[in-house]
């Protein structure tokens, strides 16, 4: 199938980006769309009311959100049978990442009508740009499962990728999910892009091994950027010291060792095997 976006009339749903915090990151486009659609698909209609009276745009608004989506699926589609032009945006950035977008994208190409994307701010990529760390290739993992062990387990899948890991995370998650990225990948150069094109905007260039001194504040809006598996640090320790180091630090003498072979890329019975006979 084949679209051919501006060659015809047909009812098209727009997936318009919205700012991620500051109300003056709308494209002229973005603008233009919204004035012209039948309807605005939005989540939350007061949060969308605050963006849209500052654009003097007033079109009728319909509520769009996680909960009501499945419900809502079959009028969308039958508003586009009726010839009716929507565009749906979300409460922040693009609709679809990590927003609600996907289930209904899916069903109005399903149906044949047009997608068209309107562009515009993502959080993904103002933090990835402003991060210092390695730009292409990444990954985006979005929001990390809550639960501990379901966290673990996917990070464990990435210790050994190259790309710069993009995640987003709850503010009062940050600390904890810090603690098992380093657990989990060792360690390895840390941003964190706080409140992005907002007034309290913070980039934290840093490590994941420093990131327990963190004061994180829990109000705001985080996204964590992980460097990718690099080439292991050359210590200027033997790996003897190292552990000894590293026990001096506060951990026990086994965690010490899993730390060093995990830091250094090697396996734990090696250092295992050093700190032993040498201690
Ligand atoms: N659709 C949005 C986008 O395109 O970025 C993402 C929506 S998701 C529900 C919200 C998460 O995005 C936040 O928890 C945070 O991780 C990230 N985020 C959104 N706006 C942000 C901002 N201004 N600064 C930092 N992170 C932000």
């Amino acid at each position: 199938m084949i679209q051919h976006s501006f060659q015809n009339n047909k009812p098209t749903l727009y997936i318009v980006s919205t700012p991620i915090g500051n109300l003056k990151d709308m494209t002229h486009r973005a603008v233009e769309i919204l004035k012209e659609v039948d309807y605005i698909l939005c989540e939350d209609t007061r949060t969308s009311k605050t963006l849209l009276n500052y654009h003097q745009i007033d079109r009728p608004l319909i509520s769009f959100h996680d909960f009501n989506k499945e419900e809502k699926l079959e009028d969308m589609i039958n508003l586009l049978k009726n010839n009716h032009m929507l565009a749906l945006i979300s409460d922040a950035g693009t609709p679809g990442i990590n927003d609600p977008g996907y289930e209904l994208i899916k069903e109005v190409i399903k149906q044949g009508f047009h997608v068209v994307a309107i562009p515009g701010a993502s959080a993904i990529l103002a933090a990835l740009v402003s991060s210092g760390l390695m730009i292409q290739p990444f990954t985006f993992l979005g929001f990390l499962p809550k639960k501990q062990n379901d966290k673990k387990a996917l990070l464990e899948t990435y210790v050994q990728r190259k790309e710069t890991l993009v995640i987003y995370e709850s503010p009062l998650r940050v600390k904890k999910t810090l603690e098992i990225l380093y657990q989990i990948l060792g360690n390895r150069k840390l941003v964190l892009a706080r409140e992005l094109t907002k007034l309290f905007e913070t980039i934290t260039r840093t490590d994941l091994e420093q990131s327990h001194n963190l004061d994180i504040d829990t109000r705001g809006e985080y996204v964590i950027l992980v460097e990718g598996d690099h080439e292991p640090i050359i210590y200027d320790l033997s790996l003897e010291e190292h552990v000894k180091q590293i026990i001096n630090e506060g951990q026990d003498e086994k965690t010490a060792m899993k730390t060093v072979a995990k830091l250094r890329g090697i396996t734990k019975s090696e250092v295992y095997k050093a700190f032993k006979i040498k201690a």
